[in-house]
């Protein structure tokens, strides 16, 4: 898997390289993503032969275009490829096939590989020291495709090596250790202060800083957003967005650099957006960071997604299921085809319910494979799989490929398109458990979306099994919640839907509550006054009657009444009731309920 994607990358990359060539335009390195501090270390370990793209003028861009040219033309008298590699966007993993001072003294850039095969530039093929590092890597088993560059080019490639190499340097720190984990606890209790420690320590123990900070306050996401003068950090904490402090652009610069390196994306590409991951170590858990960055005016703005790694299997009850919808949802484990389907916008908690599912699912008599976009976590015993657009490996080519492998159980990341919605339904109605996502608001509505998408009716009945809708609310903080009366608006609310939940058959115990939690902010809940999220849901179960409905293609109001006799309760309603459990608030069953996708 690894390889696959090593191979798929290099493959793009490849791509990349040719169409920058035909174009001749190419990305450029940008001057101003060094710092002082990286400078003083290139010009130190340069040994004053100082050529920086920087400094060069006009009349040097003139020169240098001329130098390229001549080099383009020796090339092709000696039945060389030529490579502008000044200008080729460089992968440290592609150059740490060479140190860096072996690089410096046979004047070699290793700059694209897969598997076996190396391409190289190299300023003159008959320099003894570039031949000895070619044969060097011909010995490792090689394959080494030699390409002509000029000589200031490979200065500037050698200037990235130099940044690179700092950077791995300072990678040696690579996990979080115990002890600094202490200091750390302490720099980040008051968020607030890591602004200024991040402008004096190094950007590996800045970045280790701000992992730390993030898995401290549960952050599932850190986003950075350069402005002119700043950049504006952010966390998303249970679901929510908080701005917790801006960092000086010098100091950002640098926290960016390294968040590129340990996430592998090429670092003098920055006009492109680009994506990557690396890992840490936290209280023995190891956690998976997912990096995309994009360009803006500013330099690039990056998101980074924190995944803990390990198996999750979060039981229906941790995640905020209750009564009928979770009796529904282990009986939906025991299944043996038909399609399940949850349902909602992003964010809301989709395919945490379908991993969950498929834990339950998981026996080793069982053959479950997946089609993700992409793969979140790793699912022990599971197969998973994960779509490339790209490679034309969509949801749609993927579940056919799939079912070619004799699954059980088929995990499909999403529903988008009529051809992904047929075969995903073909497979439920000859004996395979489907699992999928759509994007819907309710659970009712999920029928005429297929409907619409054109999957025709007697498809949609007989193999639709359950459909799950669902949101996430944020917890009130057990430490600095209080509960006040309820306001009169609210609770002639509260009592209209208790009435109606009076006649559905859900199993849930409903009392007009005569005080609902406020929420407040404490230490404990990083000033949010919420911690941890649950689920608010309608579960509908596909009986015979619904199926005659979608068949007859009756009205929704109809199958909405049969949904109800048949115990379905709608997510507000459930909100309101886990609001009346003094588990969230009023406003959080508002938001979520409230927002059309
Ligand atoms: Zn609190």
């Amino acid at each position: 898997m690894p390889d696959d994607k090593a191979i798929q990358a290099a493959q793009e990359m490849e791509k990349k390289l040719a169409t920058e060539k035909a174009q001749s335009t190419a990305v450029q390195t940008d001057p101003k993503a060094e710092t002082a501090e990286e400078k003083k270390a290139s010009s130190d370990l340069k040994e004053g032969e100082d050529k920086s793209a920087a400094a060069m003028g006009n009349m040097s861009n003139i020169n240098r275009e001329f130098q390229e040219k001549s080099v383009l033309k020796q090339a092709e008298s000696l039945n060389l490829p030529y490579v502008n590699i000044g200008k080729t966007p460089l992968n440290p993993d592609f150059l740490k096939l060479i140190d860096v001072e072996t690089a410096r003294k046979a004047r070699i850039i290793p700059f694209f590989r897969t598997g076996k095969k190396v391409r190289v530039a190299v300023q003159d093929t008959n320099n003894s020291d570039t031949q000895a590092s070619i044969k060097a890597l011909q010995d490792k088993g090689y394959e080494v495709n030699i390409n002509l560059a000029s000589s200031s080019g490979i200065d500037d490639a050698l200037n990235i090596y130099t940044q690179t190499q700092k950077y791995k340097k300072l990678e040696i720190v690579e996990t979080v250790e115990q002890k600094s984990i202490k200091t750390y606890e302490k720099e980040i209790a008051g968020l607030k202060e890591l602004t200024t420690k991040l402008d004096t320590v190094t950007a590996e123990e800045g970045l280790n800083l701000l992992d730390v900070g993030a898995i401290k306050t549960g952050a599932s996401d850190v986003h950075y957003e350069p402005s002119e003068k700043s950049v504006t950090v952010r966390f998303r904490i249970d679901g929510v967005l908080h701005k917790v402090f801006e960092i000086k652009p010098d100091t950002y610069r640098r926290i960016a650099n390294q968040l590129k390196y340990s996430s592998h994306m090429q670092l003098n590409v920055t006009t492109v957006p680009q994506d990557g991951r690396y890992d840490f170590k936290f209280n023995e858990q190891r956690i998976a960071v997912r990096v995309s960055s994009i360009p803006t005016p500013y330099t690039e703005s990056f998101v980074c997604r924190y995944l803990p790694s390990e198996e999750i299997a979060l039981s229906f009850e941790d995640l905020g299921f209750q009564s009928l919808a979770l009796a529904k949802l282990q009986k939906v484990c025991s299944i043996s085809h038909g399609m399940v389907l949850v349902t909602g916008p992003t964010g809301s908690g989709k395919t945490t319910t379908l991993y969950s599912i498929l834990g339950k699912m998981n026996t080793p008599e069982a053959k479950i494979i997946t089609l993700e976009d992409p793969v979140e976590y790793n699912l022990h015993g599971i197969t998973q799989s994960q779509i490339d657009e790209k490679r034309d490996y969509d949801f749609a080519k993927g579940l056919r490929a799939i079912l070619r492998q004799d699954p059980d159980i088929v995990m499909l990341g999403e529903i988008r398109d009529l051809e992904t919605a047929q075969t995903a339904s073909q497979a439920a109605l000859t004996g395979h458990v489907v699992l999928s996502t759509l994007h819907t608001n309710s659970a009712i509505e999920t029928i005429p979306r297929l409907v619409n998408m054109g999957l025709p009716p007697f498809m949609i009945g007989p193999s639709l099994n359950t459909i799950i809708a669902q949101r996430l609310v944020r917890k009130v903080c057990p430490k600095c919640t209080t509960m006040e009366p309820i306001s009169d608006s609210a609770k002639k609310e509260f009592e209209a839907i208790m009435t109606t939940l009076k006649n559905v058959n859900s199993g849930d115990v409903v009392v007009v509550p005569e005080k609902v939690p406020t929420a407040h902010g404490c230490d404990e809940c990083s000033q949010t006054g919420y911690k941890g999220r649950l689920v608010i849901c309608e579960v509908l179960t596909i009986n015979n009657a619904l199926k005659d409905l979608i068949l007859n293609k009756s009205s929704l109001v109809d199958m909405i009444g049969v949904a109800r006799k048949e115990g379905m309760i709608t997510m507000k309603e459930d909100g309101f009731i886990k609001v009346a459990q003094g588990l969230t608030t009023l406003e959080e069953v508002y938001r979520v309920t409230n927002v059309l996708d």
